[in-house]
């Protein structure tokens, strides 16, 4: 039996940032009272549906998970607890953004199980923040991780975001050393990309956001291996780095193509081959839970073509890219008689190396992986 990695979203936020595309809504309080018995009935419902399986990792996320009170994370938790078998060393996270978490409340989170913490900084400069629409400042991130650390919290995460408007190398840099001060087991650094649903991309295309060139982005994308990588730090995936033994579990498995349970408004699940992803609205996810214990809007049976696409897709995003082994034998095929003739000009390019078995993204691929990743889903 597969282990399941188990999703909760909760969908709420104080205030919309510019550049957000993810499924989150304004904080609503009597909503979110609703909110929480349906993620309970669904739970219950999934609980019901599968077969008993190891649960090595559960990943609150947002939204800000860190708006409901802990008494509901609690709530949510046990529930989960009661219904899945969590492995004895399961990696628990919980989202949380700076200005939304008290002492007290970071206390009661750590107490209920949460082990890891993932901190939304984004950056350090206080203008930054406010063009991202963050509602935080430089002092309240401070605060929050010195908070997470006196809790408990030993596994502990910083999120940041590069390639901001005005944003040079330089001040990048400066939020690295700054994000590495606070001694993080993890950074996640992501570069700035404008989605159609933002409001960033309605100011971009008035003309009135502007983000450095792609030559600025890439130096950025290199500073941030060598300082991070210098500091100790391993770079595991395009994007995250990490202390040695605390990378995101919970990610490994998106990323090795693993089964993954979606609960909540929004979130999407991958098992036995499918995939299916709830409704959005939260007030809509309510109703239909309430009414049927489960809300989904789409399912998609994946075919062998898209199915072995994705996990090269996702295990390139690895810096240790994808076992052949492990590749043939989940698809009971020759990877080189489906991928040979996409596989020769990339290698001869220097774009992907293979080493004891496995293909891997080399340096100058890394830098353009998203169009190295391309070829293998033509
Ligand atoms: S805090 Fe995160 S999820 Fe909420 S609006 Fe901002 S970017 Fe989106």
């Amino acid at each position: 039996m597969n282990p399941l990695g188990i999703y909760i979203h909760i969908p709420y936020c104080l205030h919309k940032c510019g550049y957000c595309d993810f499924n989150s809504h304004p904080e609503n309080q009597e909503e979110s009272e609703v909110y929480v018995p349906a993620l309970l009935l669904e739970i219950e419902h999934y609980a019901q549906k599968l077969a008993p399986q190891t649960v090595p990792t559960v990943f609150f996320g947002g939204g800000t998970p860190t708006l409901l009170p802990p008494a509901s994370l609690d709530k949510i938790l046990g529930k989960v607890k009661q219904h899945f078998n969590l492995s004895a060393d399961c990696e628990i996270t919980i989202e949380a953004n700076p200005a939304t978490i008290k002492q007290e409340t970071l206390e009661q989170i750590r107490s209920s199980g949460f082990n890891r913490i993932s901190i939304g900084v984004q950056s350090f400069d206080l203008d930054e923040l406010k063009l991202l629409e963050r509602v935080h400042n430089e002092e309240e991130i401070h605060t929050t991780v010195d908070r997470a650390r006196l809790a408990g919290f030993d596994n502990l995460s910083l999120d940041l975001m590069s390639g901001l408007p005005g944003q040079s190398p330089a001040i990048w840099q400066s939020h690295l050393q700054q994000a590495l001060d606070k001694k993080p087991e993890h950074i996640s650094a992501y570069g700035l990309t404008i989605e159609p649903t933002t409001s960033f991309f309605k100011l971009q295309e008035r003309g009135l956001l502007t983000l450095p060139p792609e030559e600025t982005h890439l130096e950025m994308f290199q500073t941030t291996i060598e300082t991070l990588q210098s500091a100790g730090y391993e770079q595991y995936e395009i994007s995250n780095f990490s202390r040695h033994g605390f990378e995101c579990r919970h990610n490994l498995n998106y990323w090795d193509n693993g089964e993954y349970l979606g609960l909540g408004a929004g979130a999407s699940s991958y098992l036995k081959g499918e995939r299916f992803k709830n409704t959005n609205l939260p007030s809509r996810y309510i109703r239909e839970v309430q009414a049927k214990g489960s809300a989904v809007e789409s399912t998609e049976k994946l075919d062998l073509l898209h199915a072995m696409g994705e996990t090269i897709m996702l295990g390139l995003r690895r810096l240790k890219g994808i076992s052949i082994e492990d590749f043939e034998n989940r698809f009971q095929i020759s990877f080189k008689n489906v991928y040979g003739k996409v596989v020769d000009p990339l290698l001869n390019e220097g774009l992907i190396t293979f080493n004891q078995n496995r293909m891997a993204l080399s340096r100058k691929g890394l830098f353009i992986a998203d169009s190295v990743i391309l070829k293998f889903l033509a």
